[in-house]
């Protein structure tokens, strides 16, 4: 740790140490960190990179934690935070976004230079980062749709840039590998005006209020789509719509969202998640793949 601590102040890099992470994921569930990095350039996020390699240390990286369930005895794992790379430009080629840009003010600067297509992400509470990573969709987009390329730094600590063809999006999957930094992406979109773009923001927003539990502490959906189902319909069919375990819960308004309903613990959401999936198991024979990312 002191080794580590040494090269982040040669490097000029901010850190943090005994961070919690309740309060820097959506579920607002887990313990403290040892160590919380944030890089701001793909300089310092390579050096960075290399420094671990070099020592053999692993690390995990954080966007903006919604989609993330953090164990409740916390993380002695240095985590990566990219919340530092907050830059966006405007050019002829579209717009370039550092991996720490919200989504939604990714889609907010869309709509300013009457770029519209990018209107679906504004609700995703998730980073640039984030969204590359895990493909994020909604309302029938897919970031993959309006990516063109990304820059990111590979587990050699070497710039590595990726066309759309290379990153072989899939449903919620891309290839940027566990590890790989991803630090900005560059999006196109099509001609609109920004009133219209506006409206269509509002609309999604409105439909997302209206279906979502948005009051309560979540990470969005908390399993895969299953092929030829919707996870939240299983799970209400299974009667466990309101079921609680703890302060975890099975959302009454929306059965594919567990949400904490004030203190869940890691073991009250992991618990609720493994018997949310047996039971889907044993009447429909469905597997519900966790879209969570669940550290251990
Ligand atoms: C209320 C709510 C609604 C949601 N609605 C949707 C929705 O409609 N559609 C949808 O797809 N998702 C949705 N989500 C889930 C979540 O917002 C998305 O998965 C989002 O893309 C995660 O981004 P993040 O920055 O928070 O990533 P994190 O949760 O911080 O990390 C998720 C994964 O991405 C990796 N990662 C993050 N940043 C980088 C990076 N720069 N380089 C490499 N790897 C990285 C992490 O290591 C981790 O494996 C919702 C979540 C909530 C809480």
């Amino acid at each position: 740790m002191e080794g580590i601590i040494g090269f982040l102040q040669n490097e000029n890099i901010r850190f943090r140490t005994q961070v919690s992470l309740a309060s820097c994921t959506t579920f607002r569930i887990g313990g403290p960190a040892d160590l919380c990095i944030y890089p701001s350039s793909l300089e310092q996020a390579a050096a960075l990179v290399r420094f671990f390699k070099k020592i053999e240390c692993t690390y995990f990286i954080i966007g903006k934690g919604s989609n993330l369930l953090m164990p409740d005895e916390g993380v002695r794992t240095p985590l990566v935070f990219t919340e530092s790379m907050d830059f966006l430009s405007f050019s002829e080629g579209g717009i370039q976004a550092g991996a720490g840009v919200s989504l939604a003010r990714l889609s907010n600067f869309a709509a300013e230079h009457g770029i519209g297509g990018l209107e679906f992400l504004h609700g995703i509470p998730g980073s640039v980062g984030g969204g590359v990573f895990m493909n994020a969709g909604a309302y029938g987009g897919e970031i993959s749709q309006v990516l063109q390329e990304s820059v990111s730094v590979n587990r050699n600590g070497e710039k590595q840039v990726r066309t759309l063809a290379e990153h072989a999006f899939s449903y919620r999957h891309s290839s940027v590998a566990p590890g790989e930094i991803l630090c900005s992406a560059l999006f196109t979109g099509v001609s609109d005006t920004p009133e219209q773009i506006r409206e269509h923001i509002a609309e999604f927003d409105r439909r997302r209020r209206a279906k979502q539990p948005l009051e309560y502490p979540s990470a969005g959906s908390t399993f895969k789509r299953p092929k030829g189902y919707f996870a939240g319909q299983l799970i209400e069919k299974c009667g466990l719509k309101g079921f609680r375990v703890g302060d975890a819960q099975v959302s009454e308004k929306h059965a594919g969202f567990l949400i904490n309903r004030g203190h869940a613990t890691y073991a009250e959401m992991t618990e609720l998640i493994s018997l949310v999936q047996n039971r889907v198991l044993s009447q429909f024979g469905v597997y519900l793949e966790p879209e969570v990312k669940i550290l251990k």
